[in-house]
């Protein structure tokens, strides 16, 4: 963390040219204006940097559109990819008459539910783990897309077949479907790019531990270190930026969307948290699976408002392509430690330190800001309403006979249930007004859009299943 004071030391240290001010819009896009360093100093920290904010999808109208970016010091850092020395600095948007939060800002939200934390006398600090999943393609200048991929996993469903997209154009060793989870290269062809990721990251002071390819064909993730709430959804924005830039690079792209390939496993965003009071670890105690009655509660509100939270953890239309039997992504509400194929798994921990619980249906389009805040207030209800999670599902779930497996309640099938769930229930949302009333009906106007568009163009499987009726 540093200061105001460290944050103007490092731009003069390092002979910073520009300053890159960055923020986030509601969809959990980064975006950014370019300022000079002689324009910086220690004032321009505390005061703030005024911008028109009627461009931004889902703020203010062209009548009423000043805004003002409060930089934060402790996210600084020096960008890896612009050719000039720029220092980046991600900021919160206040109102510029009042100085209050701006109510539709992201990053405001998420620091007020940090403060709505500590209010509450529950705990001090909320500690959160992303695991962010994600897909290589080549840029499409080259052979491998999404819709070519998708082409292949059903043939390759089909039955074993060698032949992978790799080979299109190539018959040189490529490995099968598959053949890249796990296996040492040749057969894991992303070793150096996601090193070289994982290497840019701790070069700009990001905490990460390691990187592997994932399950799906061309699949991957990379490591973070757990931070507070902030703290890590900055992480979170520094992680796709990099991600997105070293693939630039290498002549590919990087998409977060979560289900890209049809027939495979989509990409997840495992979120786990724990809450801390006093220095001591409140999730640890002498319950199930060594957990505390607080944890359990949490659990409960999480499985609660799992519904609502799906319209920020599951906020796109193809978020519920993902959250379908048989790809090792959530759909039951339900708790355990040991399987996965419930919405919350209590991973195992060495020590009461580690003991967290981990959210397993955000996936990774989810602005990080919003998804965290919105988690943390789920589980701050079920501990504040004494919320039970009910007994935990020891069994795979799917093994269970069809009745009881029906009796157990699932997330959302789509972006519109979620943002009807959203509509009903958010009241847990508005505590500590850390979410605002206009601030909800903001971001479903935006979300509504992306339902409507997505459920009136028609579908390339319609035109399989329909067109010669
Ligand atoms: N890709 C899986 C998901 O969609 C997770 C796989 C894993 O990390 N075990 O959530
Ligand atoms: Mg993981
Ligand atoms: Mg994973
Ligand atoms: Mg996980």
């Amino acid at each position: 963390m540093s200061s105001i004071k460290d944050a103007v030391k490092l731009m003069k240290d390092e002979e910073v040219e520009y300053v890159d001010v960055r923020f986030t819009d509601p969809r959990g896009k980064l975006q950014h204006v370019t300022l000079m360093s002689t324009e910086v100093d220690e004032d321009f920290f505390e005061e703030g940097f005024m911008f028109d904010g009627s461009s931004i999808a889902g703020w203010k109208s062209i009548d009423q559109s000043d805004m003002k970016l409060i930089p934060d010091a402790a996210s600084v850092y020096i960008d890896p990819f612009y050719a000039e020395k720029t220092m980046c600095v991600h900021c919160t948007v206040v109102e510029p008459d009042t100085g209050e939060p701006y109510a539709r800002d992201p990053r405001g939200t998420a620091v007020k539910a940090e403060a709505y934390l500590k209010a509450s006398g529950i705990g001090d600090t909320a500690y959160f783990g992303p695991e962010a999943e994600f897909f290589i393609f080549d840029d499409v200048r080259y052979a491998v897309t999404p819709e070519k991929v998708s082409y292949q996993v059903d043939a390759e469903n089909a039955a074993w077949n060698t032949d992978t997209p790799m080979e299109m154009g190539n018959l040189a060793h490529r490995p099968g479907y598959k053949g890249g989870y796990f296996p040492v290269n040749p057969s894991d062809e992303g070793q150096d790019i996601r090193s070289e990721m994982l290497s840019t990251m701790k070069r700009i002071g990001m905490k990460v531990d390691k990187h592997h390819h994932e399950v799906a064909t061309c699949q991957h993730e990379l490591g973070m270190i757990f931070g507070t709430l902030v703290e890590q959804a900055d992480n979170l924005q520094k992680y796709k930026y990099v991600i997105h830039n070293v693939a630039a690079a290498y002549g590919k792209t990087v998409t977060f969307m979560p289900k890209p390939i049809k027939g495979d496993n989509g990409s997840g965003m495992h979120v786990n948290m724990s809450v801390w009071k006093d220095g001591k670890p409140l999730f640890a105690g002498d319950k199930y699976a060594d957990l505390s009655q607080e944890a359990l509660y949490f659990i409960g509100g999480i499985l609660k408002h799992a519904k609502t939270l799906n319209a920020f953890t599951n906020p796109s239309t193809n978020s519920y392509k993902r959250l379908i039997p048989g790809f090792e992504a959530p759909v039951l509400r339900a708790y355990s430690a040991r399987n996965r194929s419930g919405c919350v798994r209590i991973p195992w921990a060495e020590s009461p330190k580690a003991k967290r619980v981990e959210a397993r249906f955000p996936d990774p389009s989810a602005n990080p800001y919003l998804c965290f805040a919105a988690l943390l207030m789920a589980g701050l209800d079920g501990i504040k309403n004494k919320i039970e999670p009910g007994p935990s599902s020891d069994k795979d779930l799917y093994d269970l006979p069809p009745e009881e497996l029906a009796a157990i309640p699932t997330v959302c099938g789509s972006l519109r249930e979620a943002l009807e769930s959203l509509e009903k229930d958010h009241d847990f949302l508005l505590a500590g007004d850390v979410f605002t009333k206009d601030q909800i009906e903001g971001y479903m106007a935006l979300k509504w859009d992306e339902v409507y568009a997505y459920e009136h163009t028609p579908h390339p499987v319609e035109y399989q299943m329909y067109y010669s009726c």
